[in-house]
């Protein structure tokens, strides 16, 4: 059967009641569900630790989501092994062959979405859309890459001379070391990882501790289509200890990062440090953090620019790279701004993210309402005047209220450093111009957006404003696989571009093979 063209996964209409049945059964399926225990998988083999790790809903702390093992160095250099064996036999698999795990993975995953969005609500505080299009992300992107490889298993083109036939083919480049964030904990650790096997790639996958069940869940599904043992070997353990030990392997060929800058960083020196017995460089894609603006020009409608930046600043409780932190408002309209931003966010519903009347859930741990709370006074003490919000909101879960923070020096600390919480700050400019350099003043560079008419700023905006994902008069989050290409510059990482057509060449090396012809 002929493959239809890639098309995304429409979003889930919670209005219609029967959609919203279906949700609430998934909701009641999963929670009975909730406490049971998982094991490590290296090769096929089930393998328990000692020590365990425990993931909790941030809804409900005390609510155990499921219990995991913590894998240490031996168990860390057992997966590199397993994969480095698998590796072997894996690449010569054909790319036909790849593919249709990923076109079958997404067919189940399309059947069973309210499950695997259930889960995402009960593990990261995700509300019912925001894990509905986290779902919808991850079917995307192995329905995406899955077309992808065949594009790139197909007959490249090379110039044509006389006496030789020539081609070019794409191969993979080893064993890769996944390493998701909690934050799109479904989406870009299917991502990564079906980008990685698809291109014939044996990995090592290590989801987030804040986030495993729903990596498990990826993982057993590929287990149910049928993927070899060991193309995919599921570890969990902290990051700190078991994932220095997976990217400094000299067996390791590749890491595929998304998360902090901090740990983006580490891993890439990691990651360039050769090992006694390391054939290669090893490759490290990164994908890291943001402090993304939203430009409110004068010329706009305010009403909808307001709109617009509430969802880019507090959906998920601002827990997303592309989520705008900073509005910067030119000073004509910042009053009427500030007057009408404040309205809509004291509309905001904070609290459990089952409960689909909530608009806000949780923070994702308690250190994360820690650092967050702390940015809120950091805030202030530099000058910043708190417009609304400012603490915690009621409830046993981690829950925070929506803030916003108004004069807010462009120098300040919550200014310049991703707090990756609902805490938007509002910065006064002179005119567009202002804004743009001020949007440009931070080491980030992921997404940002401007809310203007004026056809002449929108042009400018469009070459200076450096941000991988730019956004005209619309919400900064909420990117599309192929449509919109995602990744940012600077320290938001590597150039990478997820759900992109260059994207799985980050997997892949090109072989040239020439031979003489009479
Ligand atoms: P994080 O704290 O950096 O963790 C990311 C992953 O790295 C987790 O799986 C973590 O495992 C692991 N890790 C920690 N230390 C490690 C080490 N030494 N070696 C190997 N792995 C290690 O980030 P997060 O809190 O999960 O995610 C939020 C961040 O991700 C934000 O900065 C956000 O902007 C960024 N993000 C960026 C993008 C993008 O496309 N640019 C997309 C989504 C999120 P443990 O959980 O076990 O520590
Ligand atoms: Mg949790």
């Amino acid at each position: 059967m002929a493959l239809k063209p890639f098309k995304n996964e429409p979003l889930t209409d919670f209005s219609k009641p029967v959609n919203r049945k279906a949700m609430e059964q998934a909701l009641a399926r999963v929670k009975s569900m909730l406490g049971r225990e998982y094991p490590l998988v290296i090769g096929g083999e089930e393998i328990h630790t000692p020590e365990k790790l425990k993931s909790y809903n941030p809804s409900r702390p005390s609510e155990v989501v499921g219990v995991f093992q913590k894998a240490d160095a031996p168990l860390a250099h057992k997966a590199i092994e397993t994969a480095a064996a698998k590796f072997e036999e894996w690449k010569f698999v054909d790319p036909k062959k790849r593919a249709e795990y990923l076109f079958k993975a997404a067919k189940i995953m399309r059947k069973r979405k309210h499950e695997f969005s259930a889960v995402m609500i009960y593990e990261v505080g995700k509300t019912w859309p925001e894990a509905d299009a986290d779902t919808a992300e991850a079917i995307d992107f192995l329905e995406f890459y899955g077309r992808e490889m065949l594009r790139y298993a197909a007959k490249q083109p090379v110039t044509k001379i006389r006496g030789e036939k020539n081609e070019l083919v794409y191969i993979p480049l080893g064993v890769g070391v996944i390493v998701p964030p909690w934050n799109f904990a479904l989406a870009i650790l299917t991502g990564m990882t079906s980008a990685a096997i698809v291109t014939g790639n044996t990995v090592v996958m290590k989801p987030s501790s804040d986030s495993p069940l729903t990596g498990w869940m990826f993982f057993d599904l590929m287990r149910e289509v049928g993927l070899p043992d060991g193309v995919i070997n599921f570890v969990t353990g902290s990051g700190g200890a078991v994932g220095d030990v997976l990217v400094a392997h000299p067996k390791t060929r590749f890491v595929s990062f998304t998360g902090s800058k901090e740990v983006g960083t580490h891993i890439y020196e990691l990651a360039a440090k050769v090992q006694p017995g390391q054939k290669w460089l090893k490759r490290v894609v990164a994908e890291m953090g943001g402090k993304d603006s939203i430009i409110i020009d004068d010329q706009t409608d305010l009403e909808a620019a307001v709109q617009a930046t509430v969802v880019s600043a507090f959906g998920f409780q601002g827990q997303k790279c592309s989520a705008a932190s900073r509005a910067l408002v030119v000073e004509k309209v910042y009053d009427q701004f500030l007057e009408k931003l404040k309205a809509k966010v004291e509309q905001i519903r904070v609290g459990p993210s089952d409960d689909p009347s909530n608009y806000m859930g949780p923070v994702i741990n308690e250190g994360s309402l820690r650092k967050i709370l702390g940015y809120i006074e950091t805030g202030q003490r530099e000058g910043g005047g708190l417009i609304t919000g400012g603490g915690r909101a009621d409830g046993e879960g981690y829950f925070i209220q929506p803030t916003v923070i108004a004069d807010v020096d462009p120098k300040a600390t919550i200014a310049q450093e991703e707090i990756f919480g609902p805490v938007l700050a509002v910065i006064k400019v002179k005119d567009f111009d202002h804004a743009l350099e001020v949007a440009n003043n931070t080491e980030f560079g992921l997404t940002g957006g401007i809310w203007t008419k004026n056809r002449k700023k929108i042009e400018k905006a469009k070459k200076l404003f450096h941000v991988g994902n730019f956004y005209i008069n619309r919400k900064i989050t909420g990117a599309l696989v192929g449509v919109h290409p995602f990744g940012g510059f600077n320290m938001s990482g590597t150039d990478s571009k997820a759900g992109g057509r260059d994207y799985l060449l980050l997997f892949l090396q090109a072989k040239s093979i020439s031979e003489k012809v009479k």
